[in-house]
């Protein structure tokens, strides 16, 4: 875990940036959702839990909004794994979608991956692809996969080198294809094999993504022509305007820019299906949150039962989200969410 100093620290650094977020954005996201006629956004349902296994990763990429790294200590211990699983065979998700950081270098991960196949649920890794070959123990991580039934959802935010490692640090698109050839070969992404897998854009720099179909022909068409790569859908995920991607902001002078045409672009079509109005998301601390952006902000869950130990669907369902100006990296365009584009 950070030592106290480290986590006054990031939180002040957090709080420093909030506030110049804050300063950067002419309309605020509440009052943006006042005027498409809500007072106030509410979940449709809890489909989906989210369980964020820990703060360690083997990169550090630049946009990373969890501020993940080989340094973070924040791991999902065993005891809170169990009762996730608990809460899992209480209630009735469709899908448990396991991030991280790195998910797979938690200790537990497999065992807990296991424990998840014996219910009737969609389960996701978001495996960042270069973990597979980071180390000879993770080389078995497609066959694992392929074992559990899992659903592999991987950021690649380029079809060039150049740009994806200009975002995710040297040889990453490298290792990536590497991992993604080994996705392949046990049948990730294959017609027919029923193994998903599905893959990341987000824009480099200070633009908000184009087209989600357009797009995903484009990668289809590079990837099979230049490294004979498969894969099923392309998700294009916009920016968020906090954590590292903010820090980026904040340096190079952009943040007003991309808060403008963040709130220029907002669509009140999307509204309806922000991924927080389907889903809890559990940190690696067993908090519950509206979403892992929230859960970055520490912003908790606007309930009693804010904590695994204590969920209850009930109360959950009937919750305010707790929205904030961030929360335009959802809204604009055709829509942002872990599933991609949602309009
Ligand atoms: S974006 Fe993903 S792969 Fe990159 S540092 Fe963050 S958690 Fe790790
Ligand atoms: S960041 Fe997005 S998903 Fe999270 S609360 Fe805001 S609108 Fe919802």
């Amino acid at each position: 875990m950070k030592s106290l100093k480290a986590q006054n620290h990031y939180l002040s650094q957090t709080n420093y940036q909030l506030s110049e977020l804050n300063k950067a954005t002419v309309v605020s996201f509440c009052d943006k959702i006042f005027e498409t006629g809500l007072n106030e956004i509410k979940p449709n349902s809890i489909d989906i839990l989210q369980i964020n296994l820990g703060k360690m990763c083997n990169q550090v990429c630049k946009h990373c909004h969890v501020d993940a790294g080989p340094d973070r200590k924040e791991i999902m211990t065993k005891e809170i794994m169990i009762k996730c699983l608990e809460v899992v065979s209480k209630n009735s998700f469709k899908t448990v979608d396991l991030t991280g950081g790195a998910p797979e270098m938690n200790p537990n991960f497999r065992w807990f991956v296991e424990e998840l196949s014996k219910y009737k649920l969609n389960i996701i890794v978001r495996c960042n692809l270069t973990i597979i070959v980071a180390n000879k123990k993770y080389n078995d991580l497609p066959l694992f996969f392929k074992k559990n039934g899992v659903e592999v959802v991987s950021s690649l935010p380029h079809f060039s080198s150049a740009r994806t490692n200009s975002q995710r640090g040297n040889s990453v698109f490298e290792k990536s294809i590497k991992a993604l050839k080994m996705l392949n070969d046990v049948g990730y992404g294959k017609e027919g094999s029923g193994l998903v897998l599905n893959l990341v854009y987000n824009p480099t720099g200070a633009i908000l993504p184009s087209n989600q179909e357009m797009m995903e022909k484009q990668y289809k068409k590079e990837l099979i022509q230049k490294f004979n790569i498969v894969f099923n859908h392309l998700f294009m995920i916009t920016n968020m305007p906090i954590s590292r991607f903010l820090d980026f902001l904040l340096k190079m002078g952009y943040l007003k820019e991309y808060m403008e045409r963040l709130i220029e672009s907002f669509n009140p079509l999307s509204v309806d299906s922000l991924m927080c109005r389907d889903m809890v998301s559990v940190s690696w601390d067993g908090y519950l949150f509206d979403c892992d952006f929230n859960q970055m902000l520490d912003m908790k869950v606007k309930s009693k039962s804010n904590h695994i130990n204590s969920y209850n669907s009930n109360q959950l369902k009937s919750r305010k989200i707790q929205i904030d100006n961030h929360c335009y990296g959802c809204t604009s365009g055709s829509g942002s969410s872990c599933g991609g584009q949602i309009v």
